[in-house]
Order: C-alpha cells, then sequence, then structure tokens
C-alpha cells in the first residue's frame, strides 16, 4: 500500500490519501495542495511532480515550501446554518481582523428563491443600480440572465423604487434568436407592461456603416484570424444599439443582465491585462451611466433560480459561432469558479476593491468613435486604432466598412 503525508509549514504532519495508480497531481489536487507550495520526495528521491503514477509500495513526501497556513483553504474554519433537503448554500469567507471563517447558510426550494430576490432588491437599492424616477433601456439579450433579471423585476417590482424600463433586443444573427427564451422575453415584458423594442440587423449596418449585411459581415469575421473578437463584438453591437434607442428618447440610464461572476470574470482579464475599465455595479461612460443590477447574483444562483420558478425558461441550446468565446475568455471565466470555491464571497471583495480604487485613479477618458459614434476608452501605453472603436477597427481593418462620407 503506498503512502503520502505532507509536511507542512506550521509544524504538523499530515497523512495524505493515496492509491496506487494514481498520479501524484491527483493526489496533491484532491487534497488541496497546490503544486507552486510543495517540494516532493518519493521513496527519498526528488520529483517533478507532473512524472509520477504511484507504485503499490511508494512512500510520497510532499514538503510546504513557505510558511503560511495552507489549512485556510484546505479545512477553513466554518459556520453552518443547516436546511433539511438543501438545494443551495450560500457561502461568504468573513475576516475578522485577519481571522478567518467561512459562513455558510443553505436553503432548500422554498427559501431559496426569497434568497435570490432579496439578493437582488438589495443590488437595486443599496449598489444604486435602479433609483427612484429612473428612467432604463435594458440590453435584453433573450437570454437565460436577461430573462431570469424580467423574472425577478416580476416578482420584486412592489419592493423596489419606482422607475420606467423600456427593453432592446437586438435581432438579425441567426444565433441570437432562441425562439424559445426570446419568445418568454417577450412574454414577460408584456406582463410587467415594459416597452419591448426589436433592433434590426439593418440597424446595425446602418449604425456600424457596413457595406455587407452584417450577418455577412460577422461571418467574414468569425472565418478570419479576429474570430476571437467575435463576442466583443457581439456586445458592443449590442450595446451601441441600446444607447442609439436611448438617445432617441432622453434616457441616461442602461441596464445590464451581467451577473457577479461576469463581472468577477472581467475582473480577472482586467487584473491580467491592466486595461482600464469603468465601475461596477454602476459606470459613468460617454453621455450613459451603465448600472448591473444583478452583480451580486452568480450565474448559478441564477440559473437555479429559473429552474425553481420558470423551469421551461431553463432550456438553452449550445452556444453558435456567433457566441462562442476564446479560451481566455473561458479562462477568466474558470479562475473566476474556481476562485469562488476557495474564497467564497470573493466577489464582495473584489467588487468594493475595484470600487476603491476608482476613487484614486484619474477621472476616466472617453474618446467617441469616428464610425458607430460609441464612447470607448482609449487605453494608454497601447497603440490602439485612432478614433475608432475596436469594433470599427476590426470591420474596417477587414473592409467591410463603407468608404467615409
Ligand atoms: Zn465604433
Amino acid at each position: 500500500m503506498p503512502k503520502a503525508i505532507l509536511r507542512d509549514k506550521v509544524g504538523g504532519v499530515t497523512t495524505l490519501p493515496v492509491e496506487t495508480g494514481q498520479s501524484l497531481l491527483d493526489v496533491l489536487r484532491l487534497a488541496g495542495v497546490p503544486v507552486n507550495a510543495v517540494m516532493t520526495q518519493v521513496n527519498g528521491k526528488l520529483v517533478s511532480e507532473d512524472s509520477v503514477l504511484i507504485g503499490a509500495d511508494d512512500v510520497v513526501e510532499v514538503f510546504q515550501v513557505r510558511h503560511y497556513d495552507l489549512g485556510v483553504t484546505r479545512a477553513p474554519s466554518q459556520r453552518k446554518y443547516a436546511a433539511v433537503d438543501p438545494v443551495y448554500t450560500k457561502s461568504v469567507l468573513f475576516d475578522d481582523k485577519g481571522d478567518l471563517e467561512v459562513r455558510s447558510e443553505q436553503f432548500d426550494r422554498d427559501s431559496y428563491p426569497q434568497f435570490v430576490e432579496s439578493v437582488f432588491i438589495d443590488s437595486i437599492t443599496s449598489g444604486q443600480t435602479i433609483r427612484d424616477g429612473d428612467r432604463i433601456v435594458l440590453g435584453l439579450s433573450g437570454g437565460r440572465d436577461s430573462i431570469a433579471l424580467l423574472k425577478l423585476l416580476e416578482r420584486t417590482r412592489d419592493r423596489l423604487p419606482d422607475f420606467s424600463l423600456t427593453a432592446l433586443t437586438v435581432t438579425g444573427l441567426p444565433d441570437w434568436e432562441e425562439s424559445a427564451t426570446f419568445q418568454a422575453a417577450v412574454d414577460a415584458c408584456h406582463r410587467l407592461g415594459i416597452e419591448h423594442v426589436i433592433a434590426t440587423a439593418e440597424n446595425v449596418q446602418d449604425v456600424f456603416a457596413l457595406k455587407v449585411p452584417f450577418v455577412e459581415a460577422m461571418t467574414r469575421v468569425v472565418a478570419s484570424d479576429r474570430s476571437a473578437s467575435i463576442m466583443v463584438i457581439a456586445h458592443q453591437v449590442l450595446r451601441r444599439l441600446i444607447e442609439i434607442e436611448a438617445d432617441k428618447r432622453g434616457v441616461a440610464d442602461i441596464a445590464w443582465g451581467f451577473n457577479a461572476d461576469d463581472l468577477l470574470a472581467s475582473l480577472v482579464t482586467w487584473w491580467m491585462s491592466g486595461f482600464r475599465m469603468g465601475g461596477l455595479p454602476v459606470r459613468q461612460l460617454g453621455d450613459f451611466r451603465y448600472t448591473f443590477p444583478l452583480y451580486r447574483i452568480t450565474k448559478k444562483e441564477l440559473t437555479l433560480y429559473l429552474e425553481l420558478t420558470e423551469p421551461a425558461w431553463n432550456r438553452q441550446g449550445a452556444p453558435g459561432r456567433f457566441t462562442t468565446g476564446p479560451d481566455e475568455r473561458s479562462m477568466s471565466y474558470a479562475i473566476a469558479d474556481h476562485l469562488l470555491g476557495l474564497w467564497p464571497g470573493a466577489d464582495y471583495y473584489a467588487f468594493n476593491a475595484f470600487a476603491n480604487m476608482q476613487r484614486y485613479q484619474e477621472p476616466l477618458a472617453t474618446e467617441a468613435c469616428e464610425i458607430c459614434g460609441g464612447a470607448f476608452i482609449p487605453q494608454a501605453g497601447y497603440p490602439g486604432p485612432k478614433n475608432l472603436c475596436d469594433v470599427c477597427d476590426v470591420f474596417s481593418r477587414m473592409e467591410l466598412v463603407r468608404a467615409r462620407r
């Protein structure tokens, strides 16, 4: 029988579960021990952890290389408020003058929707994502998050500030029309008395001065070496069409259905790129105030919420070629998800930190794109396109833009 022990830096010796035939990487992973934190010997001989399969009588000794307590993530101190037959546990790491404790509250099928709704109400009131008297245009993709947002509004309206809402959906790409969820969005708007406006592919072609139909432009981008930009383009197109609609109505508030892990993943991207980004959960960009009313609710929580309140709306197809992002996007989401597991409530900490940082940063400078008119943030030290947003830059480099007047 193989044996594995961890000699940690706080004087402890712990036995790690290990089986013959297992990879050493799996032994460490299952024990919550990062490879970078240790040096390892097998039968007294130093090894590179990724090169070892455990043999029948191996003795594995894992030495922690730095003095800190791995127990904070391997076995954090915990307080649990249990429920019978829980469907979800909300955990948040509390930091009391440096002492950490994970507090977890469980919810059953009946209490879970109220939990999400109370978080939502708090995101709106204390997060100031919707204020009394606001007139708002909401970007409605027809995807699950925007549907969940409508559902939450529907069920909490009497406890929210008084505001008026127009929803805008951009149609025109085959992938964008998830007929089931799209119809659900139309129905929900109707029930809520929300005006639902539709922008078409022709509108997009017009705003971005494309000389070919929008679908053709996007198809060419997907087939090119710029295919990684496809989701950025899709978002920006939606954003610009919404701004134009808001402008027409004299509305300055624009709400988005991005959730907590979307925003946490964008902070991961920001952390690794350093590119300037507007505030969370409210950002002023050009003439518009953008808000993220779902910023305290994760994708998992939204999905579970729909599953328990409107299961029929939870069925969504696989992403298509215009709604699939590059590896780098997946990396940001994966890091955000792992981080939430290691540091429950990391989103709360990161958003507060980011808000702090907004206070000491230079005011956000924006420029207007010469083609679509959208505001963009020029990045210091990055030789970006002159006077063009990223999207119009891609379109014009690919010669998809009409000659300028
Ligand atoms: Zn542009």
